[in-house]
């Protein structure tokens, strides 16, 4: 992180800037808005800053700058079009540790001012930290669109009832929940559509009829996170994701998604690789449990979809039995996203009428795989947790009378930004998984399906 983000408070606070031109103008508006007690120094003042000054809004001192000028106050911002003064400004105020910003010279800032959309409460800043001004005002566009101005509405509202939801609600997660719910409803729909006393009417009645104890109560969110890409998670896991106490979850669950959890969340590792358990299962289980009974509104997120080879019912098994309220939340299966990402159709007409997900997991001493069954070549089958035991897989389908040269592939870390897809044949593809030292997570793939990724292959192989 680059800058320190952070909003100022500076009502009444002495704020000074040097010179009097547009860009000054542009300056001074914006203190003015926050409130700042604000003195100009320039020979010379544009219109507009003259009749600030004149109704009494600026103080203006009509001379060149000069380092006293420095003292006492709060934030300096150089916008002159004399580089020595501006240099002389941002030296003085480093010396004193005041605030600087000399206008368009990122060097010579202590702060930068942000773009912002404002919707006073509401107040939502972009800054690029100076890479790329543009980018941060394409954002400020797309934002400003897609958020309406009732949300400045609604902000106001709430805080005009916080006392009073902080004195009715003691417990902090109970207030919390109780806004979750709140801001969402009938009360944000009235207040979008620029109905505020309909909205406050909606939020005191919450507000009246809302039961701490059920507020207080706990939950569990089993969430299908996808296959690692961020662009694919569902609406409904982003916003449980922000609104979890705590997270559990494992390495199928990428460090690009976990960054998207509320930042305030406790974040348990589970671990989850093969053979070596971070956490065996029924602790999971049992820990789901206790957390719930706590009060805690727990997210177990899980790669993939969570009732997909994912153990997701054992999960919730354990909960239903202590009675703890849970939810599904379902995820895009890896077999989807490597499909779709790899451009191998999982059915197609001219080619498979069936798709068969299993397991390549060992239980014990054998892969428990109804063999007979995944030979027939108008079926495709996708074997998930299938890397290690691939000269096996493959040589029992041959074995129980699939073709040697049925077209297979293996996709590595599907969807991501290291996808790797290789293709071969059910003889061929064991070497190549060695060759290329492909590790998991990755899905094996047979089937004639797999013949279109040459032609339907639509992304770019990583380099
Ligand atoms: N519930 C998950 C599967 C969990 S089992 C789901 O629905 O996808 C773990 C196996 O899933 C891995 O061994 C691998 O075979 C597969 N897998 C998960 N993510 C993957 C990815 N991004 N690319 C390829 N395979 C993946």
């Amino acid at each position: 992180m680059d800058y320190f983000p952070l909003f100022l408070n500076l009502r009444r606070q002495r704020c000074l800037i040097v010179g009097g031109g547009d860009v000054a103008l542009r300056k001074a508006r914006l203190l003015l808005a926050a409130g700042a007690e604000l003195i100009v120094v320039s020979p010379d003042l544009a219109d507009e800053l003259a009749a600030l000054r004149d109704r009494g809004e600026i103080t203006h001192a009509q001379r060149e700058f000069d380092q006293a000028d420095i003292d006492g106050m709060r934030l300096v911002i150089a916008a002159t079009d004399d580089e020595a003064v501006n240099a002389q400004v941002h030296a003085e105020c480093e010396a004193r540790n005041v605030l600087v910003n000399v206008v368009d010279t990122p060097e010579k800032c202590r702060f930068i001012v942000p773009s912002i959309i404002d919707r006073a409460p509401l107040m939502v800043a972009i800054s690029t930290g100076g890479a790329a001004p543009v980018l941060a005002r394409q954002l400020r566009a797309r934002i400003e669109a897609t958020l309406p101005h009732g949300y400045g509405v609604l902000a106001r509202l709430a805080g005009a009832l916080r006392e009073r939801v902080k004195t009715r609600f003691g417990d902090e997660r109970a207030r919390r929940r109780f806004w979750e719910t709140a801001l969402e409803g009938p009360a944000a729909e009235k207040a979008l559509a620029g109905n505020e006393a309909g909205a406050m009417a909606e939020l005191e009645q919450r507000l009246a009829h809302s039961d701490a104890a059920a507020l207080q109560r706990g939950a569990v969110y089993l969430v299908g996170a996808g296959p690692g890409n961020p662009d694919l998670l569902t609406f409904r896991a982003l916003r449980l994701m922000q609104q979890a106490d705590v997270v559990l979850y494992d390495n199928l669950v990428a460090p690009a998604i976990i960054e998207l959890v509320r930042r305030d969340a406790e974040r348990i590792y589970v671990g989850k690789k093969s053979n070596n358990h971070a956490l065996p299962q029924e602790d999971i289980n049992r820990l789901l449990v206790k957390l719930a009974l706590d009060g805690k509104t727990v997210l177990r997120l899980k790669g993939g979809d969570p009732f997909i080879f994912g153990r997701g019912g054992e999960e919730i098994e354990e909960l239903a039995a202590a009675g703890v309220d849970f939810e599904v939340v379902p995820g895009i299966t890896s077999a989807s996203g490597a499909s779709c990402y790899a451009g191998i159709p999982l059915t197609h007409r001219d080619h498979a009428q069936s798709v068969t997900f299993v397991t390549g997991h060992r239980r014990g001493d054998a892969i428990e795989l109804d063999w007979p069954r995944l030979v027939s070549p108008s079926e495709t089958v996708v074997i998930y947790m299938g890397v290690k035991q691939a000269p096996h897989i493959c040589e029992q389908l041959i074995a129980h009378g699939r073709d040697a040269g049925t077209p297979a592939a293996i996709v590595e870390k599907a969807t991501t930004a290291e996808q790797r897809v290789l293709t071969g044949t059910l003889a061929s593809l064991p070497a190549l998984i060695t060759r290329h030292g492909i590790k998991p997570p990755a899905l094996i793939i047979v089937g004639s399906v797999v013949s279109l990724h040459g032609k339907l292959g639509w992304r770019a192989p990583s380099a």
